[in-house]
């Protein structure tokens, strides 16, 4: 089905079917049954989009389908600067915008990258409020003072790297961060320590795809009996050549203790064309899980959509290839405000991923990630939303919400909070196999919490104080034995 229009398919409507103004594909919230009836959900998940959607970006209108869905064609076009997004737009961009976008990339800890392929899904004539601009093109105008506990690398990975560009904090598995380069960079990356070009805000740590490196690391994981489970990122494993993922993939598979890795790779949801049209690329990727399958250890991709209008049908036909070979392929999404905050999105999102056959793995309460407080979400609205979307799909599609506690506590459940002081926005975080006897926080950004709580943010005495007396409460809630 072909769907005109920038809300493509992400509603589940109203009765009529179409808002009070008449526009169709407006999220609307049903009106609440009291009855016992389970409630109705259309199939407005299922609707693709398949128009030729790129023809209304001046500098892709005389593209044909074969020459616009060409992985060369996507990878050597990225739009990377504000010069390049007025020549590629044209009068489709007004001046004002462009000059607010140029100051926001002023500030971003990420360079610009996004593929042609999302630059022609974004809706033009609202790209304010569109929610894959939201996620590629920063706005001066829309940007928040960041959060004053936040640090670079919030997640302390650097600090639980015994090799350069390893971080080993579970016990059995541990991530390998292959590369340092990606198709597209999100703005808000939680790895903006590292991935991408150095920013005006930030030199980076580079972890070049170098032999050596990998051979590091590669030595570390064999002399480290315990790990069974390698999640091989970056930067993107997209950007791997099919040498490097079949090297990679086999060395993996040699270690006899590795019993299972996981591929994570945005690449589907940004550039699903290199699935198609990159037949090399492929190959390697599938020889490693049939590989993998041979010897009795699961290899598996993991990739990243956080919005409905990412899939599309030339989605479903390039994860098809990966279907066709037998590839298991899970999804972990961003939980972002504006983007896909709001339940029918959630719920479409995870409906519309089932249906293409990825399974939705995590949806992650937003990191604290620098320069990008106007997406963080409060670890509320998580709650809230896991409530609504459970029961949409079947259990095994059903992503566990969860949130990455800062400094290194590792995953926790969006339930599983000690404390919670919505007031204050403070959340208190045990972890008893990563870290037993310590506590971890997360914090609810500070421009949804009320005026009053706001000024004791900006109070460095007040903010301990709030922080301690939060920690003091999850110790007097200590359920364990
Ligand atoms: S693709 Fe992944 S690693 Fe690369 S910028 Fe986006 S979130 Fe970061």
């Amino acid at each position: 089905m072909t769907i005109h229009g920038s809300q493509q398919g992400c509603a589940e409507l109203s009765d009529a079917g179409a808002s009070s103004d008449g526009s169709v594909g407006r999220c609307t919230e049903p009106a609440e049954d009291l009855t016992m009836a389970p409630a109705r959900l259309d199939n407005t998940h299922r609707d693709l989009r398949d128009d030729e959607f790129w023809r209304a970006i001046p500098a892709y209108a005389d593209l044909t389908a074969a020459e616009f869905h060409d992985h060369r064609f996507q990878s050597r076009n990225c739009v990377t600067s504000i010069r390049k997004l007025r020549e590629v737009l044209g009068p489709r961009v007004s001046d004002a915008f462009c000059k607010d976008a140029e100051a926001g990339t002023m500030h971003s800890t990420m360079s610009l990258r996004i593929s042609p392929y999302i630059l022609s899904l974004i809706d033009w004539d609202a790209p304010e409020t569109d929610p894959l601009r939201t996620q590629f093109l920063p706005l001066a105008s829309r940007l928040r003072p960041d959060h004053p506990e936040l640090a670079l690398d919030s997640l302390n990975e650097q600090g639980d790297s015994p090799v350069e560009g390893l971080t080993h904090r579970y016990h059995d598995r541990a991530l390998f961060l292959a590369l340092d380069t990606c198709p597209v960079y999100c703005r808000f990356c939680t790895r903006s320590y590292s991935v991408g070009l150095d920013t005006e805000d930030v030199e980076k740590v580079h972890f070049g795809a170098s032999s050596d490196r990998w051979e590091r690391i590669f030595d570390y994981i064999r002399a480290h009996e315990e790990l069974e489970d390698i999640v091989v990122s970056g930067g993107d494993m997209y950007n791997l050549r099919a040498e490097q993922i079949t090297y990679l993939g086999n060395t993996l598979l040699d270690i006899d203790h590795i019993r299972r890795f996981r591929f994570a790779t945005k690449g589907p949801a940004v550039m699903p064309q290199k699935l198609l049209t990159d037949d090399d690329w492929l190959s390697a990727l599938t020889g490693v899980v049939e590989e993998g399958r041979r010897r009795h250890k699961l290899v598996a991709v993991h990739t990243h959509f956080n919005h409905p209008n990412e899939i599309t049908q030339v989605t479903h036909q390039a994860l098809n290839r990966l279907v066709e070979a037998g590839v298991t392929v899970r999804n972990q999404s961003v939980l972002q405000r504006g983007v896909n905050d709001d339940v029918q999105v959630m719920r479409c999102l995870v409906r519309r991923l089932g249906y293409v056959s990825v399974q939705p793995y995590y949806v992650f309460v937003h990191d604290m990630v620098r320069g990008v407080e106007e997406l963080r979400t409060s670890l509320q609205t998580a709650i809230h939303l896991e409530k609504q979307v459970r029961g949409a799909t079947a259990g095994y599609h059903m992503p566990t919400f969860i949130l990455d506690t800062m400094g290194g506590g590792g995953k926790r459940h969006v339930h599983g909070h000690e404390h919670y002081d919505r007031t204050t926005g403070v959340a208190v975080f045990d972890s008893p196999v990563v870290r037993p006897g310590q506590q971890f926080l997360y914090l609810d950004p500070i421009d949804e919490l009320s005026p009053e709580v706001q000024q004791r943010w900006a109070d460095a005495d007040a903010r301990r104080q709030m922080i301690d007396d939060a920690l003091a409460s999850a110790r007097g809630s200590d359920r364990s034995p």
